[in-house]
């Protein structure tokens, strides 16, 4: 191994607790939340979006909010906005839970291939931080270990760019964490294995956001390739836009109208 990277204040978040959590504070603020609900499409009249259909009818609304990851993208179209938003495919396996040894999380030098930061570095050379399974999988290694305060440690994670959008993961994704393991983590060959998933984050050319109206009642908030923290900043903006206030922040960056290139064709995108 040439190297790695440490951070004692990386991996802070469990994710789906922090959105339960949201969820919580948002029903308690009086919002009203459908599960298990899949918006179809949104409805217009006269140029202007006022609600959504589901498949159990209609839901109409002053504003209609936008916020489905990649998923965005074939909503909006159904008011003909075209959103360049793709997906990147990240898998994860999960240990049981095991002694404390990782502290939280360890990158491996096969990460390093995802991060302009070191791409851009004069002395980085791609051929050191590639190996053959990655080619031989169809995936790049975004190489890491976590532990959660479980115990359960966090495998991955293959990243690729399926053409459709796919959350499930796949035998060769499975085939190069184990290659991953064998070869850089030996000592957890043996680990007892609870489950693997897939999550797509979704991403723009420049990978900021769109946060914006983009057409009379409808406001889109998607594309956020880093959104795990992102989600309570953004909701804030929406709230300001919805309201006609001021955003509290310049979102130029994240207008619709900005010069926002395709993304998609498999094409790696780097942060
Ligand atoms: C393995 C992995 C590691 C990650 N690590 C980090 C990290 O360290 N830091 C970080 O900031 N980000 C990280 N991310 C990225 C982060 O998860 C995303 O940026 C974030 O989830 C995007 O949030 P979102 O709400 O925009 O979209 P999503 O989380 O994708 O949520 C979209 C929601 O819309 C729902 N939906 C879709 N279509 C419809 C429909 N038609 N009707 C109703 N609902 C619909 C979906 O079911 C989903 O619940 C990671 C992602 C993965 C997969």
């Amino acid at each position: 191994m040439l190297g790695a990277s440490f951070c004692p204040l990386d991996a802070q978040i469990t994710t789906p607790l922090l959105v339960q959590r949201l969820a919580q504070a948002s029903a308690e603020q009086g919002a009203t939340i459908l599960e298990h609900t899949r918006v179809r499409g949104v409805i217009e009249s006269g140029g202007d979006v006022c609600g959504v259909t589901i498949d159990t009818g209609s839901i109409e609304a002053d504003v209609v909010v936008l916020a489905a990851g990649v998923w965005t993208r074939a909503l909006a179209a159904t008011a003909g906005v075209d959103l360049p938003i793709g997906g990147e495919r990240l898998q994860v396996m999960a240990t049981h839970p095991l002694p404390m040894q990782v502290q939280p999380l360890v990158y491996g030098p096969l990460a390093t291939k995802q991060y302009s930061l070191f791409r851009d570095l004069p002395s980085w050379r791609r051929e050191d931080f590639t190996v053959a399974y990655e080619s031989e999988q169809g995936i790049e290694m975004l190489q890491l270990l976590a532990q959660r305060p479980t115990g359960e440690i966090l495998l991955g994670c293959p990243m690729d760019y399926p053409s459709e959008i796919d959350d499930r993961p796949t035998l060769d994704g499975v085939a190069a964490i184990t290659e991953m393991i064998g070869q850089d983590f030996p000592g957890l060959r043996s680990a007892p294995i609870d489950r693997v998933w897939a999550g797509v984050l979704p991403y723009t050319a420049d990978l900021a956001p769109v946060i914006d109206e983009v057409v009379p009642g409808l406001v889109v908030a998607a594309g956020h390739v880093f959104g795990n923290a992102a989600g309570p900043v953004t909701g804030r903006i929406v709230s300001q836009l919805i309201r006609g206030a001021e955003p509290q922040i310049d979102i130029s960056e994240c207008r619709f109208d900005r010069a926002l290139e395709q993304v998609g064709g498999g094409a790696p995108t780097r942060w």
